[in-house]
């Protein structure tokens, strides 16, 4: 089978390089030459742990092909995903803007029947807008079928994710299109993946409020987190505590400095504003939204609390992404973290182990060190934001001699804190 995925980002490259290893002919088309370029010279355009080989492996082996030109992707695809951004309007509304131009390019040269798939994050009654789109703009009688299939892999696990879904949900009213999905899954049918076939719009909803639940469990810890602060008591022993109740679970009951990236915020938001457009009030998300806002100045506050006044202090930040193992910076905490720092006058020093390019586009004004030592040499404390391993061992003797005065906030609570103190650090986690 031949399948398109047009919009080779995140999603679109790792869902095009896993249909090829499936043995698929994949298709992977983008608008952004440079990035295509790049793509056949081999080089990925984001960091996302085994993906490079996957690409290699899969276009070694004819599979795989990268370009601009829509029309032939689409002439020679049974299955077209759609796999553009969605990013947030001014409003919290996504911005369809990318998705109906990449639906009228499968108008424009539709030349029999196609399956036409949301893997993009959509709002409810994208699918049936996609529909009237290509409707109205195709040139010929050929039918069409229409899928949302949405996508919850996790950037830095997105292959794993992909090759061993919790569940898969694909939402079409046509049966023929439901069957040609079934088939191009069918090796995650051979190892007992779950499939819940439903409507178009119960599968757009599924994807928000997914995340939006996700969403709500870190909001929840961070509250719960906040409070622990106050009374004394560690988060970690309550997360420990209710996360083993089966009903609950133990899985993102992590606390931080708020969730980031390009997903729970943008998600959290739109759901918010799709309920108004139904006339609802999601009175849940707005609170979890607004958590996480109050989260950046519970840090901000944090950091002051340790450090006092911030006028030519040195801060050495240490991971930037918005998580481990991707070089992503959208929505990062760091950057909201970083600019407060900045503006009350203190000078930062950053280093993160993929993210520094794509964190330069954003916070093009600090200084970025070669590794975490150059970073605390001479700082007046330093700031864990992103948890990687690679800071979990760090020699904390040689970090606290290199420092000008041994202050740590732990934003994501990597060490612990009584070591810490032990060790001659004025420390401070979060909840604990
Ligand atoms: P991205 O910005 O990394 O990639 C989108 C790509 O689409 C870009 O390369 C862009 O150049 C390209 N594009 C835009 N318009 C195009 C067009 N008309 N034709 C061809 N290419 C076009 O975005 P992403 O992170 O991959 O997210 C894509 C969608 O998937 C979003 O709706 C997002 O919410 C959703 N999603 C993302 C993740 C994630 O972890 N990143 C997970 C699940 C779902």
């Amino acid at each position: 089978m031949h399948i398109a995925v047009i919009g080779s980002g995140y999603v679109g490259l790792v869902t095009g390089a896993c249909f090829a290893e499936f043995g698929v002919d994949v298709t992977c088309v983008d608008v952004d030459d440079q990035k295509i370029e790049r793509l056949l010279n081999g080089v990925m355009p984001i960091y996302e742990p085994g993906l490079e080989h996957l690409v290699a492996k899969n276009t070694q082996a004819g599979r795989l092909r990268f370009t601009t030109d829509v029309r032939q992707a689409v002439e020679q695809a049974l299955v077209i995903f759609l796999a553009v951004g969605t990013p947030p309007l001014p409003d919290g509304s996504p911005d369809l803007s990318y998705v109906d131009s990449a639906a009228a390019s499968v108008a424009q040269y539709m030349n029999g029947y196609k399956v036409v798939v949301t893997k993009s994050t959509v709002p409810i009654g994208t699918g049936e807008r996609i529909r009237s789109l290509i409707n109205e703009r195709k040139k010929t009688r050929a039918n069409f079928g229409v899928v949302s299939n949405p996508e919850f892999l996790r950037e830095g696990a997105a292959i794993n994710d992909f090759m061993r879904p919790d569940r898969v949900v694909i939402g079409s009213r046509d049966e023929e299109a439901i069957a040609i999905m079934k088939d191009l899954y069918r090796p995650l049918y051979l190892i007992e993946a779950p499939f819940v076939i439903t409507s178009l719009e119960a599968a757009e909803l599924t994807k928000y409020a997914a995340n939006a639940f996700l969403a709500t469990k870190v909001s929840f810890i961070n509250e719960i987190a906040n409070l622990c602060d106050k009374i004394g008591c560690d988060v970690h022993d309550v997360a420990r505590g209710i996360g083993m109740d089966k009903r609950i679970g133990s899985k993102f009951l992590h606390p931080g400095p708020g969730f980031g990236g390009s997903c729970f915020p943008k998600d959290t938001r739109a759901l918010s504003s799709v309920a108004r457009q139904f006339g609802n009030e999601s009175l849940i998300v707005d609170a979890v939204i607004e958590v996480n806002r109050r989260q950046s100045s519970e840090m901000f506050a944090k950091i002051g609390k340790l450090v006092g006044p911030l006028e030519g202090k040195k801060i050495a930040v240490l991971g930037l992404a918005f998580k481990p193992e991707t070089d992503d910076m959208r929505e990062a905490p760091a950057i909201g973290i970083i600019q407060h720092l900045t503006e009350s006058g203190a000078t930062v020093t950053a280093y993160d182990p993929v993210a520094k390019d794509e964190a330069v586009k954003v916070l093009p004004d600090i200084s970025y060190a070669d590794d975490e030592y150059d970073a605390v040499a001479g700082a007046d404390a330093l700031v864990f934001v992103t948890e990687w391993n690679q800071f979990r061992a760090l020699d904390m003797t040689r970090v606290r001699d290199l420092m000008k005065s041994p202050k740590v906030a732990d934003l994501r609570n990597i060490y612990e804190p009584e070591d810490m103190r032990e060790m001659g650090f004025e420390y401070v986690g979060v909840g604990r």
